[in-house]
């Protein structure tokens, strides 16, 4: 499975915002130089020559500037054409693999995706008919591997039952990959990407931080909200469903193991995998008597988040108040005013979460003494322990959170 080059998506996704306001020549002046870009990766690509690849990319780039112009004429995307738009950046991609592959005298076979992965037609993030999909794998795949052929296929991309393309969702290739490597009964799938795979925290802010050999998919979807950058765990899930292990590994390092995500992993000495953290929270204190001893309370301050369509991340209660951290603060003030109608409502924002995730924590007894312990001196201004008990989570100032990482990432790792 094949991914777009780079930063191809965003790009696409670029001209074709231009293009919808009306902005024709900025939206085709980004796609020539996409296409410029992608030539110079061609050249070094193909040694012996990239001429007859550019040249069958231009009846891609040609398709994407008449999309371009009828989205400046229109003013607008329907989501069908959004998605056929940027399929255009994997299928490149895909042939452009394949004639890598053939050019190095190996047997690949260039595969339509689309003809392959069976979706519903909810464009953006359409839904995989899994027993269609598996169906016309076995068919289609299954022989070309069996014959000792290389089937080369682009990620993130279908087509509804209508025969319209549609797009997975970003970052999408994951899934399919691991869609794949299910129906095919794979031993193993691999995941080519430009970093050394997981890690005990984000190096940007931890320079001890370390790579993750194994870990488990509960740990790393716990991880996935802290935006674990590398993968998306949740579109691992038909491979792991199927025992089938999955790793994450670096083009640019191949000799380096990676991580290795499991349906389930032993934690070794540490029982903490990973310290993760989130800026840019905000903390809501609802607090009222009325909630004393009455049932209801809960749904009634819950709906105003869900009708505000604002999730929720952590959520802790006392008797007379619950604290509620969210992410998205768009809505807040309206979810704020709705709340005033039920209760005393404090709202602070500028904070950060942080939460260590270990399989294993809940068979750690000290592991919060511990943890407390080393950042004594820090003002904790919410906890709560996920009911995984693979995750504990704590607020604190924004402006604090990176020193605490750095200090529990020594005690737990160093
Ligand atoms: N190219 C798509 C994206 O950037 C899909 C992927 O990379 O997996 O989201
Ligand atoms: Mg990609």
């Amino acid at each position: 499975m094949v991914s777009a080059i780079g930063d191809t998506t965003d790009r696409l996704i670029e001209a074709l915002e231009a293009a919808a306001a009306g902005e024709e020549a900025r939206a085709l002046s980004g796609l020539s130089r996409l296409q410029r870009d992608t030539e110079r990766v061609l050249r070094e690509f193909f040694a012996g020559g990239s001429a007859a690849v550019e040249a069958e990319l231009v009846p891609f780039f040609d398709e994407l500037a008449r999309m371009a112009r009828a989205v400046a004429v229109l003013h607008s995307v329907p989501a069908a054409g959004r998605d056929h738009f940027l399929a255009h950046g994997e299928m490149a991609a895909g042939i452009v693999v394949a004639r890598a592959l053939a050019a190095r005298s190996l047997p690949a076979v260039g595969l339509d995706s689309r003809e392959i992965v069976a979706t519903d037609d909810r464009f953006g993030r359409a839904q995989p008919d899994l027993q269609e999909t598996e169906k016309r794998v076995r068919q289609r795949i299954a022989p070309l591997c069996e014959r000792g052929e290389i089937p080369v296929a682009a990620g993130y991309i279908g087509s509804s039952h209508a025969g319209a393309t549609t797009t997975l969702g970003r970052g999408g290739s994951d899934y399919t990959a691991a869609l794949l490597g299910a129906a095919l009964e794979a031993t193993a799938v691999q995941i080519w990407t430009d970093v050394d795979g997981m890690m005990t925290a984000d190096p940007r802010v931890v320079p001890g931080a370390r790579p993750i050999p194994t870990i488990s998919f509960d740990e790393a979807s716990e991880l996935a909200y802290f935006g674990a950058r590398v993968l998306h765990p949740l579109t691992l899930a038909p491979a792991i469903e199927k025992g089938i292990p999955v790793r994450v590994k670096n083009s640019r390092r191949p000799d380096f193991p990676g991580t290795e995500i499991l349906a389930s992993a032993e934690s070794g000495e540490d029982p903490v995998r990973s310290i993760a953290f989130k800026k840019g929270i905000a903390t809501v204190d609802v607090v009222t008597s009325r909630m004393l001893m009455a049932s209801g309370f809960l749904r009634t301050l819950f709906d105003v988040f869900a009708r505000w369509d604002t999730a929720v991340d952590m959520v802790s209660t006392s008797e007379i108040s619950v604290s509620v951290t969210m992410d998205d603060l768009s809505r807040l003030p309206e979810i704020r005013r709705d709340l005033e109608r039920l209760a005393q409502v404090d709202v602070a924002r500028d904070r950060a979460i942080v939460c260590l995730v270990g399989q294993d924590l809940k068979f750690t007894p000290g592991l919060a003494a511990r943890m407390f312990r080393t950042i004594e001196d820090v003002n904790v201004l919410m906890i709560s322990q996920g009911a995984s008990r693979r995750n504990v989570s704590f607020v604190v100032e924004e402006r604090e959170v990176e020193p605490v990482v750095r200090r529990l990432h020594a005690e737990f790792f160093e």
